[in-house]
């Protein structure tokens, strides 16, 4: 397996995924798997009475990218920890090598196929 195009790969991801994330939150400092959707700075000069409604749902939608986004973060990182340590490829549920076309696809795989829609701790 070429595990370095699977790298160079991941990290790509990973500072797309990043740079999203700090678009709309910041990195727990203390547990940097976690990520916090931070408020859109305001405009104080104009106040409007549609701002509060505004200001909820961009709220919301900011929650909702990071709840998003934090777990792809994460597999990438833990992709990118399994190289390190030379476990990468396999799946986490029953040790197979994971199928090079589901890697193709997305690199931070954590499962075979076969085991796709398995939860993994
Ligand atoms: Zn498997």
């Amino acid at each position: 397996m070429e595990v370095k195009k699977y790298e160079v790969h991941l990290k790509e991801m990973l500072a797309e995924i990043i740079n999203e994330l700090q678009s709309v939150g910041i990195q727990n400092p203390q547990t940097p798997s976690d990520w916090i959707a931070t408020p859109q700075e305001l405009d104080a000069e104009e106040p409007d009475e549609n701002l509060s409604a505004d200001v909820v749902e961009d709220w919301n939608e900011r929650n909702a990218l990071v709840s998003t986004l934090e777990p792809q973060h994460n597999a990438i990182v833990r992709a990118l920890t399994k190289i390190e340590e030379g476990t990468f490829g396999t799946c986490e549920i029953c040790g197979a090598e994971i199928e090079e076309k589901r890697l193709d696809a997305n690199p931070a795989s954590r499962t075979c196929i076969a085991h796709r829609e398995e939860p993994v701790r």
